[in-house]
């Protein structure tokens, strides 16, 4: 309903119906949206929860929300040029809407938590994994839709105000070619994205005259440098907008490489989420990352896994993950927590040295998020504790 919202209000020109649209969307993303662009925290009904209620475990965000999202984003990023709708079309498209498919491609979800418990069973449909399919099959044509059409979401062009300027939302290996400044452009991008942070970019036809490239750089991107045609190895410095723009008379052969920073890192909740006080998750570029039972270490129950909050990850490279495919794992000094009882309750007297939490030191092992549950039906967590939190 809101992309239609949106299409009215620029097909007629009905600014206050924009700035409605994109006061909602406001508001959802900054208290109904869990880490992976998830969308809808209650399962019944299907529907959105209250402000800051994202329980990881029950949270539903379903796929096809994830690409009404995307659909949503998509037109607010035209009507406005705001580079904030490209990040949440990025973070949505990596992770919620990219996990709902099994790594063959044979099954999906329909709902997609960020926590399974080795006991714990709250989808519709079968409780534990993907389905083959489902008697509500809303899901399916929606992901078959979205992937058939990502070719559009990559690049758009403005030429206000006599400075054409042609914009990179989502890297990925493609070529295009198209009208543009009087003339017309082609670009080649090569890259490893999201796996590696090096995207080259090559002019490949020039409308001649002078134009921009403007580059999205995502605000996770700490350390960002870009080669240039006239130099090398120079950080970027993005302008209000999260972008790096670069204007001049481009010519085909020119190139421009993007580095983006994809050091791991500790992603904290907001503290009014109450189901996620005390945790942090893993991310690393656009990609966030759970922990699996299948690739932890001596016995370490992932429900009972903590990190450090200086924790440190190691990034291990595979072509070809057995069951998942290629990817890359971090792993991470944890600990495991054996919580005490006291009385036979799950809680205890603070301070109490008769009932105190135990800890030993383990090596935790994470996998991207979208990646999950493709090595049997065990635990699985985003958000982990932080010890001392
Ligand atoms: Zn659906």
């Amino acid at each position: 309903m809101e992309a239609g919202v949106v299409d009215v209000a620029v097909e007629t020109g009905d600014a206050a119906l924009l700035a409605a649209s994109a006061h909602r969307w406001q508001d959802m993303v900054a208290t109904r949206t869990s880490l992976t662009g998830g969308l809808g925290s209650r399962q019944v009904g299907e529907v959105f929860g209250e402000r800051y209620e994202l329980p990881p475990d029950l949270s539903y965000n379903e796929t096809c929300a994830s690409a009404a999202s995307i659909q949503w984003s998509w037109r607010l990023l035209l009507a406005t040029g705001e580079s904030r709708y490209a990040e949440l079309i990025e973070r949505t498209l990596y992770n919620a809407f990219a996990a709902a498919r099994s790594a063959d491609g044979r099954t999906y979800y329909k709902g997609n938590p960020l926590q399974r418990r080795p006991d714990h069973a709250e989808a519709v449909g079968d409780p534990r994994c993907r389905d083959e399919w489902f008697f509500s099959a809303c899901c399916p044509p929606a992901v078959t839709r979205l992937v058939g059409s990502l070719e559009h979401y990559a690049v758009t062009t403005s030429e206000q105000a006599g400075a054409p300027t042609l914009h990179l939302h989502q890297y990925a290996p493609l070529t295009l070619s198209g009208p543009f400044a009087g003339g017309r452009v082609g670009l080649r991008i090569e890259t490893e994205y999201p796996w590696r942070g090096r995207v080259e970019i090559t002019v490949t036809e020039a409308p001649g005259g002078p134009w921009a490239l403007a580059l999205r750089v995502p605000p996770w991107s700490v350390r960002t440098r870009w080669d240039t045609p006239d130099e090398k190895g120079v950080e970027v410095t993005a302008d209000e907008q999260g972008r790096a723009v670069l204007h001049r008379a481009w010519r085909p052969g020119d190139t421009v490489v993007l580095h983006l920073d994809l050091t791991p890192r500790l992603t904290l909740p907001h503290p009014r989420i109450d189901a996620l006080r005390g945790c942090a998750a893993v991310e690393r570029g656009p990609l966030v990352y759970c922990f699996e039972q299948t690739d932890q270490e001596d016995g370490a129950a992932v429900d009972d896994l903590a990190l450090p909050p200086d924790a440190v990850f190691e990034e291990v490279a595979h072509d070809d993950l057995d069951g998942v495919g290629p990817t890359v794992t971090l792993r991470t000094r944890a600990a495991v927590v054996t919580g005490a009882h006291e009385a036979g309750l799950p809680y205890r007297t603070l301070g109490s040295a008769a009932a105190a939490d135990t800890d030993r030191p383990v090596t935790a092992t994470a996998v991207p998020y979208f990646q999950w549950d493709n090595r049997g039906d065990g635990a699985m967590r985003v958000w982990t504790p932080l010890l001392g939190g």
